[in-house]
């Protein structure tokens, strides 16, 4: 078991934690907390101050004043101070890993090795483009001098889940920040710790004070005020499907744009003639990994007929040998899943699965012990069972079977959501063909949950709007569009 920095100890004894807005942390007036709990043995981790609706307009104000000065930084200007700001969270990579394994239950190696280093290096991606791209196009037109100018928003509001809070901030606000918008975080309840920690480092690397505001709070009255506040010029959402069209309508209420990052059911179609050790291998850690709290990975395993027997039996294997242990462990594979809450309804569905006629190949069980844990689960049955049609957000595989490729894009784009689906074959034109057919953001062949900056990663349908993360459209989503002209 890693034992706790003394950072990290300081941190947590903190009664309350506070939050962060114009470059200090404050508590709450109404004395309000959140009890932040640890998923691997349900102790009390923190008790963290819960930012109000007030807050919230305290720190838009803020980010409102700060952007004033924040635009008129030059573009290298602002990537000396984020660039300063990623090398404080490299230097505490330590802290983030531990603070999002103890409040979130994902694995330490996974926390040290993924999600600290691939937020940091989001804004180091940022700041490099913006130094690369041109923010002022010069139009040729026969009648006057025009050009088409970009500009930062002004201040962007972000709303974030649990299931990733620290890689979901840096990934959402490196773009912002390096555009020139200045930011308002709202992260979930569940999972504030790692956030409001940014908050010490964004002082020490000397961000200004007001650029980055942490609000941790509750969802519908937080919403509210960020989807309707003038002073909010952009708002971004990532989360359920359900919240995401709440809020997309108040912004459409009140004309803000909108960008919104939501749900999934991934589908992983496996062809007869596909590598099975290796889609067993990676398709058991799609729904290991995070404990299958993971928007954009495999859950539906939609496989040719010939070869069903052959890939449950390798990949029945591989989920029998992976290592379920609190996630504070170095050897664990997977830890717990978030809450109780999570728990209640990943069992909820699997019994309401079962009902339905689905049949349980592995797991569908809690583990004995403290703690959220959750063995992996496969289940197999027909596509109008629950658990092929809804996102279950668990370490829960629905297997299908399909006769031929129309079948299986069939079976694929039989539902709404739109986010990323796998294609496992040798045959590399029908990999294509299938790839181009999934209705989706990302189609991915012969591996699932595949990330890389300048990839663009985003949804489409029920799984999202707007230029998603990671990619050059990303960061224009954070800027808008100004012409100039004179006529000649
Ligand atoms: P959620 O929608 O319940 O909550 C997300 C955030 O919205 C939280 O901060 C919550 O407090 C807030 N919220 C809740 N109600 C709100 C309201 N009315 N107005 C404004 N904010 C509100 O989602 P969750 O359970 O935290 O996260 C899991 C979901 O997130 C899954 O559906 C998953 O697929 C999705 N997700 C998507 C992506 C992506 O990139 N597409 C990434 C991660 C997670």
């Amino acid at each position: 078991m890693v034992a706790q920095t003394d950072k990290i100890k300081a941190f947590l004894a903190q009664d309350p934690v506070p939050f962060y807005i114009d470059g200090k942390y404050v508590v709450n007036s109404d004395g309000n907390e959140i009890k932040v709990e640890d998923p691997a043995d349900q102790s009390v981790l923190a008790m963290a101050s819960k930012a109000s609706p007030d807050d919230a307009v305290k720190a838009i104000e803020a980010a409102d004043i700060a952007f004033q000065s924040w635009k008129q930084l030059s573009t290298a200007e602002r990537a000396e101070k984020i660039n300063k700001f990623a090398d404080l969270c490299e230097r505490d990579t330590e802290e983030l890993a531990q603070l999002e394994t103890l409040d979130v239950g994902k694995v330490i190696e996974n926390a040290r090795g993924f999600d600290v280093p691939f937020g940091v290096e989001a804004l180091r991606y940022y700041t490099d483009l913006v130094q690369k791209i041109e923010f002022e196009t010069v139009l040729e037109l026969a009648d006057m001098d025009a050009k088409s100018v970009r500009l930062p928003h002004g201040v962007v509001a972000f709303v974030f889940p649990w299931n990733f809070p620290l890689t979901l901030c840096l990934w959402g606000i490196a773009p912002a920040l390096a555009a020139g918008n200045t930011v308002v975080i709202k992260p979930a309840a569940q999972t504030p710790l790692s956030t409001v920690y940014l908050g010490k480092l964004a002082s020490e690397a000397g961000i200004p004070d007001g650029v980055i505001n942490i609000v941790p709070g509750g969802g519908p009255d937080m919403g509210e005020v960020l989807s309707s506040h003038p002073k909010v010029k952009y708002l971004s959402f990532t989360g359920s499907t359900a919240v995401g069209k709440t809020l997309g309508a108040a912004c459409g209420a009140n004309l803000k744009p909108v960008k919104l990052e939501l749900g999934g059911k991934g589908a992983a179609v496996i062809f007869d003639d596909a590598d099975l050790d290796a889609a067993a291998e990676g398709l058991a850690g799609a729904i290991t990994l995070n404990s299958g709290q993971v928007c954009c990975t495999a859950t539906r395993w939609i496989i040719q007929e010939n070869a069903m027997p052959s890939f449950i039996e390798k990949v029945l294997a591989v989920l029998a040998s992976t290592v379920i242990e609190p996630p504070m462990n170095e050897t664990s594979q997977m830890g717990p899943v978030v809450s109780q809450t999570q728990l209640n309804t990943i069992k909820n569905y699997i019994s309401e699965g079962v009902k339905q006629g689905a049949e349980v190949l592995c797991g569908g069980k809690q583990l004995d012990g403290p703690g959220y844990f959750f063995g992996p689960t496969l289940l197999k049955g027909s596509e109008d069972n629950i658990c092929f049609k809804e996102e279950i957000f668990g370490p829960v595989a629905y297997l299908t079977s399909f006769t031929d490729e129309a079948d299986a894009i069939r079976q694929v784009n039989s539902l709404d959501y739109g986010l990323a689906n796998s294609v496992w074959t040798k045959d590399e034109p029908r990999a294509e063909r299938v790839a181009k057919a999934m209705v989706s953001g990302n189609s991915w062949v012969n591996a699932h949950n595949v990330f890389a900056y300048g990839l663009p990663y985003g949804g489409v349908n029920a799984s999202g709007v707007g230029g998603g993360v990671n990619s050059l459209d990303t960061l224009l989503d954070y800027t808008r569009s100004l012409s100039i002209a004179e006529p000649k």
